[in-house]
């Protein structure tokens, strides 16, 4: 029995002592005839759970309700349960089931389990499902925009796939995965790990700037590179109203040469 049934067995239990039934004396009790329909169940299978004997009532705001003994059908703990859960399939197990689909997900593929550790793998892998498939409109950009392959889908397929082109690398600390190319679906070729400052660089907003040698740069990147003594959001609100030249607008000689793509 696991921990959870363990205590709603106690908790019925509790019940059960705090007003006693069947004697009639503290509740109303259910007719014979009814009680003899409940003692039908004994002895019967439902969805798998066994219900071994009805051992008493309790009151549930003005009803009475028929607990049973019951067997489980993965572990055969006995449990206490409300008959008409039993009976409705809304009991399904003593509790270990929950455990037993946890463990199942396990088998197929470690990534997920503990919740709080995550592999890094898993962990992007969702992030990338919940990007693509989300309907927030937060998340339109991602939406549609480029269509994932079918390994995408499924975790463990996708996995495979992973080890298959990238093999066992792994990222540094403060390191995650992204596009190289942002604007290129999220393929396994087209990914790189990144620190928060280059992933930052990277994105649909980013500006700019072309130089010496047809060089493209993000302009963030050439700004934290040069002596410029302007506030980056000055030179990059220049830039937006206009200034094509990084050397102006950023008031640095060191960005000579540089102009910002528009
Ligand atoms: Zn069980």
């Amino acid at each position: 029995m696991s921990e959870d049934s363990a205590k709603y067995a106690v908790s019925l239990e509790k019940t059960y002592r705090d007003k006693p039934i069947v004697d009639g004396k503290c509740i109303k009790i259910p007719s014979q005839a009814t009680q003899q329909v409940h003692k039908r169940s004994e002895g019967l299978s439902f969805n798998g759970i066994v219900v071994l004997e009805v051992v008493g009532y309790v009151l549930s705001g003005k009803h009475y309700r028929a607990i049973a003994r019951c067997r489980c059908p993965f572990d055969s703990a006995e449990f206490l349960a409300y008959l008409t859960h039993v009976h409705s399939g809304m009991k399904k197990s003593c509790g270990c089931s929950t455990d037993r689909l946890h463990a199942e997900s396990a088998s197929r593929h470690g990534d997920a389990l503990p919740k709080s550790k995550f592999h890094w793998l898993y962990r992007f892998w969702s992030g990338v499902q919940h990007r693509c498939y989300s309907t927030d409109p937060k998340y339109r950009l991602y939406v549609g925009r480029a269509p994932l392959e079918p390994f995408w889908s499924d975790y463990p397929a996708f996995k495979r796939q992973w080890l298959a082109v990238r093999g066992d690398a792994c990222p540094m600390p403060g390191e995650s995965l992204d596009r190289t190319d942002n604007n290129a679906r999220y393929s396994l070729e087209n990914l790189r790990f990144a620190s928060r400052s280059q992933q930052a660089q990277n994105m649909s907003n980013t500006l700019y700037a072309v130089g010496p040698e047809n060089l493209t740069v993000a302009i963030a990147k050439l700004y934290q590179e040069s002596g410029s003594c302007v506030k980056y959001t000055t030179g990059l609100s220049r830039v937006r109203r206009g200034e094509r030249k990084l050397e102006v607008a950023f008031e640095s000689a060191d960005l000579a040469g540089w102009e910002a793509v528009c």
